[in-house]
């Protein structure tokens, strides 16, 4: 996915989109343990590291 967002904080449009949580870190409802979990992307800027946005890969694995 092509982020086209400009940074609110620097105003480079250079973003980029990482992951968390490739290994224990993934999202999940906070009131059941079994959930699976999902991982969470960040969308970063480049230039100064503000992060634009996050966006959880699979919604309904988090649930
Ligand atoms: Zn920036």
């Amino acid at each position: 996915m092509k982020a086209e967002k400009k940074c609110r904080n620097c105003g480079s449009s250079s973003v980029s989109e990482g992951m968390v949580g490739s290994g224990h870190a993934n999202v999940k409802n906070i009131n059941k343990n079994l959930s699976i979990g999902s991982k969470l992307f960040v969308t970063f800027c480049i230039n100064c590291g503000e992060v634009q946005s996050m966006r959880v890969e699979n919604p309904k694995k988090a649930l």
